[in-house]
């Protein structure tokens, strides 16, 4: 009897290990070929951890310095190709931790940078809680086409006060003492306790002037990077032509005299937006989030966030300086040279 039945049970148990090899190679297919949660999909597999496809470069542990990189932004996708890929190599090179946060303005309003800063620091912050991730413990406020080009400027936690990376000197285009633009780093806290940035400049100019009124104010001292000896020329590469971004320098209502001064109220408590979509993107294998925002104008106090129907102007610009004027001095220079020349 015994004898009759072990060919059978020899089948049964062939057939479930057949069965049993179909299905581990089934997995095996499902698991390489299924796309992750966004189309970083030949990056290394299987990731350290999810966190590894939505983040271009998360902490490796609690604890570890991260920099959230917030770059205002509004159509210029073309920058933005170049931007991604490389400002995370460039980060990986000296091994720091961080993730890229485009704030897309997608409303009618003029742009506004500082407002858009704003939101994505306190965006940033809910969107790594929502993943689960460690916060960020500082924050680039990055322009999204000034890159680095020299590998010795440092990215690393700003211990010491805010650190200026596009420092005047290195700026292929800015240089007067107290330019504050380009690339700045700055802690969490730091800028918590400025309340950010103003909100009250819509249009091209004077904000980053405004918030190193408010940085020096609050006792915080601007670093820059030392010993870096590039200079205009060959330390940044600004993708910037003057003729095709034209910068929005129109100055309506009364624009002009409010936004020279420096601002006491508005700031990082007071920026009013909504969210529209997040979108978890990859360029070249590297991911990033793009958050669109709709801001808000408060029409009686900044009308001139939209100037279409403004009246002209009738007052002279008035010129007097005090103490609570921000607007720098800067020389005007006679020749301009290479560095401008290509970034303008
Ligand atoms: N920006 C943008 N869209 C605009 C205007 C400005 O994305 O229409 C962002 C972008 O990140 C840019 C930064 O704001 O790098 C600073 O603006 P811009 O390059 O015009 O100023 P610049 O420093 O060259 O004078
Ligand atoms: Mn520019």
């Amino acid at each position: 009897m015994s004898s009759l039945l072990r060919p059978t049970v020899n089948n049964t148990l062939r057939l479930c290990l057949m069965c049993l090899a179909l299905c581990l190679l089934m997995v095996l297919v499902l698991y390489w070929t299924l796309e992750p949660t966004n189309s970083c999909s030949t990056r290394p597999w299987p990731p350290p951890s999810k966190l590894h496809y939505l983040l271009a470069s998360p902490p490796e542990k609690p604890g570890d310095h991260f920099m959230c990189v917030i770059v205002p932004f509004r159509d210029r996708f073309e920058e933005l190709n170049e931007f991604v890929p490389a400002i995370s190599h460039y980060l990986n090179l000296q091994s720091v931790a961080h993730a890229i946060f485009i704030v897309n303005q997608v409303d009618t309003l003029r742009f506004n940078r500082a407002a858009l800063i704003n939101a994505g620091f306190l965006e940033s912050e809910k969107e790594l809680a929502r993943l689960k991730s460690p916060p960020c413990d500082y924050v680039a406020l990055h322009d999204v086409d000034l890159l680095p080009t020299n590998p010795e400027l440092p990215y690393r936690f700003p211990a010491n006060g805010p650190f200026h990376v596009a420092a005047p000197g290195l700026h292929p285009k800015y240089d007067y003492p107290t330019f504050l633009g380009g690339i700045l780093l700055i802690s969490r806290d730091h800028f918590r306790n400025v309340n950010g940035m103003s909100n009250r400049y819509w249009g091209w100019g004077l904000e980053d002037d405004e918030f190193h009124r408010r940085l020096i104010d609050a006792g915080l001292q601007v670093q820059r990077p030392k010993n870096i000896t590039t200079g205009k020329e060959a330390t940044f590469k600004h993708y910037h032509s003057s003729r095709v971004r034209k910068r929005d320098m129109e100055k309506c209502y009364e624009q002009h005299e409010v936004t020279r001064r420096r601002d006491r109220e508005t700031g990082l408590a007071s920026v009013s937006y909504h969210t529209g979509r997040l979108f978890q993107n990859c360029v070249d294998n590297v991911p990033y989030t793009l958050i669109n925002v709709v801001l808000e104008c408060d029409r009686d106090r900044t009308p001139w966030c939209d100037c279409r129907g403004a009246p002209p102007r009738e007052k002279p610009k008035n010129l007097v300086r005090d103490e609570d004027v921000i607007v720098p001095l800067i020389k005007r220079k006679r020749k301009k040279s290479t560095a401008a020349q290509n970034s303008n």
